[in-house]
């Protein structure tokens, strides 16, 4: 269970990326912020005080623009549902005249539609790995499901939202990118692809899990802390 704690500290990041939370409760194994992190991401949310009086004053000096959600943690992770942090931040970019890019793993993004409709070419992106909900719960243990993901693009995509998906990490052997691509082909303008990169404490959190569950021998390359795979890009759709 997450411990929520308070934190004043600075809101929007250079470039403007925004982070209603520090801290990340999906508890992905293969998360990259882990690398960067000063606490226990995972189970440690701090909490933003007075986040919109911190946004007001970050915020006047920036020309009206698109303001990025998810680079460093997901604005939509389960402690949003109560804290409502991402809300608050979104009604102030609004009635500021700023826009929103938003990349997430959770449904929870269409609470805030009634917002993202009124912004300037706002963008949503959803992102996806896995076929199988098992695996899923072993890689992602407090993420929802993929099909709820995919009905999500699918919503924002009939509400006029300009969408993406993120088919991300693809991990030989344990992911089906191909029937991912085939899910998503009607439900999204367009697809990321990228494969799987990790390093130091999330490269360990992400072996430990492939050595206790899947295909350790395929993996064991793995367990010396050498990437086997590097990170790749292709855009389709
Ligand atoms: S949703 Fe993103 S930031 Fe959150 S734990 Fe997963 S990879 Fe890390």
């Amino acid at each position: 269970m997450a411990v929520i704690a308070i934190v004043l500290a600075i809101v929007i990041a250079t470039p403007q990326y925004a982070d209603p939370y520090v801290g990340c409760g999906h508890l992905c194994h293969y998360c990259y912020a882990l690398d960067g992190a000063e606490s226990d991401w995972s189970h440690e949310i701090f909490v933003h005080e007075d986040i919109t009086g911190q946004l007001a004053t970050e915020l006047s000096g920036i020309a009206p623009q698109h303001i990025y959600f998810g680079y460093h943690s997901d604005a939509y992770q389960p402690c949003e549902a109560d804290h409502r942090q991402t809300r608050q931040v979104l009604e102030l970019l609004l009635a500021q005249g700023f826009s929103a890019s938003i990349l997430t793993k959770s449904d929870l993004v269409l609470r805030d539609l009634d917002l993202l409709r009124q912004m300037k070419e706002p963008r949503v992106s959803v992102s996806v790995a896995f076929t199988d909900e098992a695996v899923r719960r072993q890689f992602e243990g407090n993420t929802i499901a993929t099909e709820a993901r995919i009905e999500a693009l699918r919503q924002l995509r009939q509400a006029g939202i300009k969408t993406s998906a993120l088919l991300c990490p693809v991990i030989p052997f344990i992911t089906d990118a191909e029937q991912l691509i085939d899910q998503l082909a009607d439900c999204t303008d367009k697809i990321w692809i990228y494969g799987l990169s990790f390093r130091d404490r999330s490269g360990r959190a992400w072996q430990q899990t492939c050595a206790a569950s899947f295909r350790e021998g395929r993996y064991r390359a793995c367990l010396d802390g050498r990437t086997i795979i590097s990170l790749t890009s292709t855009s389709a759709g």
